[in-house]
This record gives structure tokens, C-alpha cells and sequence, in this order.
């Protein structure tokens, strides 16, 4: 154990809390920085929490929340004091059918997550590509959003109840599955989004829903993005609440992931739609009535899966998309959003912006555009490693004044962590950061709570 840390901790600890600094915990999913705590602990139950915070607050250690280290924005580093790791609080406490409603620990994997809704015949909607090892309360943390935002709404809409440890070890438990409640603050709140900086997740209870019976899944290729958000209206106001998803995927990004993932491309076309629909009640033809649509509209340059594997490889080339831009080196990834209707004009403009300053910049772009969300990342050709995070202020520059100049936001469902904190002030207000600073100092009167991140 670490000599810095006060020898009382060393006594104190349960000395099965004491885990190992592996490289899975300390590396970032970028491999951009290393954590470098004082000392690693995976508490094995609340009150392992709880007495770890009352010690830390007291001798002014500083701690940091991890779920599945699977976060983009560096927000689960540790510089000092405790990592605090959460896997092991992972259990099921409880599936409420008739409230809809699924209480799980904080450091349940999503995916075990949806399998334990599946099993209870009901759906837990949210659904990431890391959702294999990020955790319900890491999702929770950075507000978490995904390919089903656009029927179901980001972790924010999913929420019903948390259960938290203060910064002073306190337990704030409100995880009864209330569909409304209307009595005085809405405290959670506070805590989704908050990416560890205001006290531990510890517990939540989830809303449920209705599981798909039907799927219709098709591939649609466009000339540009303008073709891409009027086939979301017209999808929309057909289908209304069965579209699901609804993903924008360019040329470039289809390129690399056909021949990452070794499977032909649907279409042939400058941009790309992969959209999803869905029905709670079996065999309604869903399908056929999006062939239908589609062909009766002009959109011919489109594929309709045939069969779950069919289905399956299209969204395998969406989802290899981050995988498959590794040969491309270190990008500067961007997670942006904008209304709906000025993506196309962020993406032309932001375009020619980047192209004037670095003219041989590669950009893939592709994300969510049902719900305006997109991921931008951006590569310079010779520059392989982490040396192009030199050019990172100058690109970032660029991006965001164009994403501020469409009414957009910096960081759309990842959240700030440390690469974006400086960036606060130029997209939220004085007095809105005075206000988070007020909050912060009220809960975490010491600031132990993952320091240096969300807050400039
Ligand atoms: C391939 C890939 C695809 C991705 N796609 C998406 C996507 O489509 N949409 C999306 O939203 N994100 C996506 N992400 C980002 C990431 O998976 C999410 O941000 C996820 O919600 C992070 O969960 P985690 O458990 O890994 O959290 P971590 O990375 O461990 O931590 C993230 C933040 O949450 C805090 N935290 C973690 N657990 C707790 C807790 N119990 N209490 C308090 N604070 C806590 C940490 O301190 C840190 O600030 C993707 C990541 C990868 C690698």
C-alpha cells in the first residue's frame, strides 16, 4: 500500500477491499492517461462505501468513482488518494413487474442489466457498443445515451430512484419505483450527469418497458445529410413511436468498417442510414410495411434485413465503426450534438473550417442523428500517437465554435471529465458554474470527490 496515505487508513480498511492497480482499472479506454492512486479499493458492500467516504472525508483524501473505466473523456482517473472501483457492488435487489421497475447495484454491467429485464420479459432500453463493460452506475454518472435515445430518452428519462453515499459517508436511499413525485427538489437529478464529482452511486431503481416483438431493420444510402433528416420526419410521422433508432454514417466510416469487419456495403452512397423499428406485439407486419414505405417514397438505394443474421451484420458494420479507425492512429474525438435540423449545416461548415486549417484531415463522422447527437473524430495523416493531442486546442477551437454557431452542445453523452473542464465556461454561463461550484461546496464541503474533473 501507498506510504502517503495515513497509516489509520491502513488499519482501518477491510483488507479484501484492497485490490491491485491493474492496467484495466488505471488506463484510460483511450490509453491517453494513466492513473496513478494512492491506493485501489473495490468495496463489497454499501457499507464498505460508506466507511470508506466517512475516512476519506475526514482526512481530506480524495476519491474517485469507477465503474467499467469505459468513459472517453478521462473522467474516472485518478491522479491521488482512492480509486474507488464499484464492480463488486453488482447484484439484482429487484424486478417489479407491476411497477416496471428493476432495482440494481451501481456496478452491474448494462449488459447484465438488459439480461436480467429480457429474462423478467421486459426491456431495459438503453444500449451502448461498451455496454459489454460499463456499469449502471457509470451510466448513470455521464447520463449515458446510445442508439435507443430517440424512442426511450438518455439514463436521465430511465432513472426512477437512486440510492447514494455523501461525501461524508452519508446514505441518501430514495429507490422506491414512483412513476411521479412531486415533493420539493428533485435531488436526483443533481447526481445524473454529476460523473462522480457529488458522491457515490451506490444503487437505482430503472424504469422497464414493453419487450420488441417485431423488428424491422433497414440500410438506406442518401446524397447528403438534408436527404437524411427529412427520411427521419417523413419515418417519424409514419411509424411514430416504433422508430428506435435512427444512425447517420458516412462514406468515409462505412468504408472503414466494411473492411475492418470484412462484410460487403449495403449501399453505395456519400451518407448512410441504419434505422431500426419495433412493436411490442407480435407479427405485424412491420417490415413489409417499411419495404412499402421506403420504395414509395424513392428511397431505392436502401437494404431491408431479411433475417436476424441479416440484421445482426448491419448493425455490425455500424458498431465496428470505432474499432475499425485504429490504423488511422489517435483521433481527436469530438461527442457533439445540435437540433436536428442544423446537423447538416454544422457538418458542410465545420468541414470546410477544418479542411482550410489542416488541408489533409480525415474525419469520421457518424452517430446518432435521431437524436442530433453525433461522433466526430478527427486524424492527422503521419501523426499515429498521442503527439496530435498538440493540435487538440486548435481543433477542439474550431469544432466547437461551429457547434456553438448551430446552437449545439460540446458534449453530448459522454460528459466533460477532464479533457473538456476548461471548455465550461465558453459554452455554460458565470452564474450557471457558480451555481454548480455552490452545489459542489454544499455536498463536498471538501472537494474529495474526483477532483480536477467536470468543474474548470
Ligand atoms: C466503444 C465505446 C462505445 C461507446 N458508446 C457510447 C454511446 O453510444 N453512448 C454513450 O453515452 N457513451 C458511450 N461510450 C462511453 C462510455 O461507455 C459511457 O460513458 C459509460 O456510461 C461509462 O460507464 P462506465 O461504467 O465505464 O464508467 P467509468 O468510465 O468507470 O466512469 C465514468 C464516470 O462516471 C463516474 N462513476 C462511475 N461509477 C460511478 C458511481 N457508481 N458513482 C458515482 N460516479 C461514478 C466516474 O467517476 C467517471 O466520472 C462508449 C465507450 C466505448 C469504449
Amino acid at each position: 500500500m501507498h506510504t502517503n496515505l495515513p497509516s489509520a487508513l491502513q488499519t482501518f480498511l477491510d483488507t479484501s477491499e484492497i485490490i491491485e492497480p491493474t492496467p484495466s482499472l488505471i488506463i484510460d479506454q483511450r490509453r491517453r492517461f494513466t492513473s496513478t492512486p494512492d491506493i485501489v479499493l473495490q468495496p463489497n458492500s454499501v457499507a464498505g462505501v460508506q466507511n470508506i467516504l466517512r475516512f476519506c472525508h475526514e482526512h481530506r483524501i480524495t476519491v474517485t468513482p469507477q465503474g467499467g473505466n469505459t468513459g472517453l473523456c478521462g473522467a474516472a482517473v485518478a491522479r491521488q488518494g482512492v480509486l474507488l472501483n464499484l464492480s463488486k457492488l453488482n447484484k439484482l435487489r429487484e424486478i417489479n413487474l407491476a411497477d416496471n421497475s428493476m432495482t440494481v447495484e451501481a456496478g452491474m454491467i448494462l449488459q447484465h442489466a438488459q439480461e436480467a429485464a429480457d429474462k423478467a420479459g421486459r426491456l431495459f432500453p438503453l444500449s451502448l457498443a461498451s455496454e459489454g463493460s460499463c456499469q449502471i452506475g457509470g451510466n448513470i454518472a455521464c447520463n449515458a445515451g446510445g442508439l435507443n435515445v430517440l424512442r426511450y430518452g438518455s439514463m436521465r428519462d430511465l432513472v426512477l430512484g437512486l440510492e447514494i453515499v455523501l461525501p461524508n459517508g452519508e446514505l441518501v436511499s430514495h429507490l422506491q419505483p414512483l412513476h411521479k413525485n412531486t415533493t420539493g427538489y428533485d435531488l436526483r437529478h443533481l447526481f445524473i450527469g454529476s460523473e462522480g464529482t457529488l458522491g457515490v452511486i451506490t444503487a437505482a431503481t430503472l424504469k422497464l418497458f414493453a419487450r420488441p416483438q417485431t423488428t424491422a431493420t433497414a440500410w438506406v444510402g442518401l446524397p447528403d445529410i438534408d436527404a437524411a433528416v427529412k427520411l427521419l420526419t417523413q419515418v417519424q410521422g409514419h411509424f411514430a413511436e416504433r422508430l428506435c433508432s435512427f444512425e447517420l454514417i458516412s462514406r468515409f466510416a462505412l468504408d472503414l468498417s466494411s473492411e475492418f469487419s470484412r462484410l460487403t456495403k449495403p449501399a453505395d452512397a456519400d451518407w448512410h442510414i441504419l434505422l431500426e423499428l419495433t412493436d411490442s406485439v407480435p407479427d405485424t407486419g412491420l417490415a413489409g410495411q417499411l419495404a412499402e414505405y421506403l420504395y414509395a417514397h424513392g428511397y431505392e438505394n436502401s437494404v431491408l434485413a431479411q433475417s436476424e443474421q441479416e440484421r445482426r451484420e448491419l448493425w455490425t458494420l455500424r458498431e465496428n465503426i470505432s474499432a475499425s479507425q485504429r490504423n488511422l492512429g489517435t483521433s481527436i474525438k469530438h461527442d457533439i450534438a445540435t437540433p436536428i435540423s442544423n446537423v447538416a449545416g454544422f457538418v458542410t461548415e465545420c468541414a470546410a473550417a477544418l479542411k482550410a486549417r489542416f488541408p489533409d484531415i480525415r474525419i469520421v463522422c457518424f452517430g446518432h442523428l435521431g437524436d442530433g447527437s453525433l461522433h466526430y473524430n478527427t486524424f492527422l495523416p503521419g501523426i499515429m500517437g498521442n503527439e496530435v493531442y498538440e493540435y487538440e486546442d486548435i481543433i477542439n477551437t474550431i469544432v466547437y465554435e461551429h457547434i456553438l454557431k448551430h446552437q449545439g452542445t460540446i458534449a453530448a453523452e459522454h460528459g466533460i471529465g477532464e479533457i473538456k473542464n476548461h471548455w465550461l465556461p465558453r459554452v455554460r454561463t458565470e452564474s450557471e458554474i457558480s451555481l454548480m461550484r455552490a452545489v459542489k461546496a454544499q455536498l463536498d464541503p471538501h472537494g474529495i470527490m474526483n477532483p480536477d474533473k467536470l468543474l474548470p
